[in-house]
């Protein structure tokens, strides 16, 4: 019998997984979660706790992927999970306005200066897509900047050379995403202001806005270079265009304010998601008062949402948003800096070449030994060391993400059981490293 390469395998998720594929596509809700680019049995978790995720199997890991981002306090905090049962035992959903969305526009608003005026939504996506049409609808134009690498969730428009699971899967536009709904996204490469500038005068007059992510974590994490966001809101205020800075993943968790709280450039319109719902699905766009005062009913840009300000998820959201204060930003911030430097140390340990990039607390692991500025640099990384290095600190219960084009995410929760336990398991996953081929 041949050995498996996935030693550690995984019987009751796989059966799961099984199952699931008979019902739903590929198996699962979301591309990323099928474990496509690192192979073997996606892990069907079944609950979590603090820092730590138990799967079907009963099997126990340390969570580094934290739902994506969303879980910055860990697993079911008792505070969130208290005013979650507590919105609960009053209703699920009323299809009317409540004091619940108001506390939770008003904390973000009373956090993010250039935030005036929020609308709630239930996705990124419908954030992004929302703050697009928003803008188009303001300015009257229609050609929207968006660079490569930066994913803004699952918008048509934006599906051109996407990062995340798109990146993951290789698919530079996907089918579905017609010409006429791509043709006027202009795409260009990350931390490159001369093109920026090149394209607003090769269309003058007709570029709507420039939608970034504040700090990339969707092709791994590749800050912006200094000057780089205040180069993009300055050249959209020379020419009528909104800046939008896409903080879906680094808002509220790059610090109290975001990602703006960390580089103080003031966007015109900006997207959250992820922290700010606590776990359940609620986001956001907001930004600068006239513009918001565009969309409806205030204004004539239609948008709209059956769940919009649904009271659990907002009860859940602002829960979380009270508990972090400055010093649970500090926690989060050294947990991550602790994991960087045992990252770092195990895998200069074994020789393997890799550059730890970093945005606040979020960070991610390219194995390459050249800076990464971009989506191409990204791409040039030996993405097989990176599967070896995944599978390894699966197999003993750490949960990476599972892609080397994603962020990774710590919490408040990881106490030093947890890192010591990724402590533990980094020399066996950083020799893997090491000793992994191209297939
Ligand atoms: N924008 C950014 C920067 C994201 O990272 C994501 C998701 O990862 C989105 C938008 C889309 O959010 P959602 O998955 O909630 O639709």
């Amino acid at each position: 019998m041949s050995e498996s390469p996935y030693p550690y395998e995984a019987p009751a998720s796989q059966a799961l997984f099984d199952r699931a594929a008979a019902v739903t596509p590929g198996g699962v809700n979301s591309p990323v979660r099928a474990f496509g680019a690192v192979g073997g049995t996606p892990r069907f978790m079944v609950s979590g706790s603090g820092p730590y995720l138990t799967d079907a199997d009963g099997r126990e890991y340390v969570d580094l992927v934290c739902s994506w981002g969303p879980m910055i306090l860990g697993h079911s905090h008792p505070d969130v999970i208290a005013a979650v049962q507590d919105a609960v035992s009053r209703g699920t959903s009323f299809g009317t306005p409540g004091e619940g969305e108001v506390a939770l526009a008003e904390e973000m608003v009373d956090r993010i200066e250039p935030l005036e005026q929020v609308r709630l939504v239930s996705s990124g996506t419908e954030a992004t897509m929302s703050a697009i049409r928003l803008a188009r609808g303001f300015t009257q134009r229609s050609k929207v900047i968006k660079f490569a690498g930066c994913y803004h969730g699952h918008v048509d428009s934006l599906l051109a050379a996407a990062g995340s699971g798109v990146a993951t899967f290789a698919l530079p536009d996907t089918p579905g995403v017609t010409g006429a709904q791509a043709g006027d996204t202009i795409v260009l490469p990350y931390n490159d202001l001369e093109s920026v500038h090149e394209a607003f005068h090769r269309f003058p007059g007709e570029i709507a806005c420039v939608i970034t992510e504040a700090s990339p974590g969707n092709m791994g994490v590749v800050p912006p270079l200094p000057g780089f966001n205040q180069g993009l809101k300055d050249a959209c205020g020379k020419n009528g265009a909104l800046y939008i800075s896409d903080e879906v993943m680094t808002g509220f968790r790059t610090s109290r304010a975001g990602w703006y709280g960390v580089d103080g450039v003031k966007p015109d319109l900006m997207t959250f998601g992820k922290v700010m719902g606590g776990g359940f699905p609620a986001a956001a766009f907001g930004g600068r008062a006239d513009v918001m005062a565009h969309l409806a009913p205030a204004g004539p840009v239609y948008q709209a949402g059956t769940l919009s300000g649904n009271p659990v998820a907002t009860a859940a959201g602002l829960a979380q948003l009270r508990l972090l204060d400055e010093a649970a930003y500090d926690k989060v911030n050294a947990v991550s800096e602790t994991i960087q430097s045992l990252v770092t140390e195990a895998l200069n340990k074994e020789g393997v070449a890799h550059r730890l990039q970093t945005a606040s607390n979020m960070f991610s692991v390219f194995f390459t030994d050249r800076e990464v500025r971009n989506y191409e640099d990204a791409k040039r990384q030996e993405s097989f060391r990176f599967t070896a290095f995944f599978q390894s600190m699966l197999a003993q219960g750490v949960y990476l993400p599972p892609s080397s084009f994603e962020s990774w995410f710590v919490s408040t929760a990881h106490d030093e059981q947890a890192v010591q336990r990724i402590a533990d398991a980094l020399p066996a996953a950083a020799r893997a490293a090491a000793e992994a081929t191209a297939a």
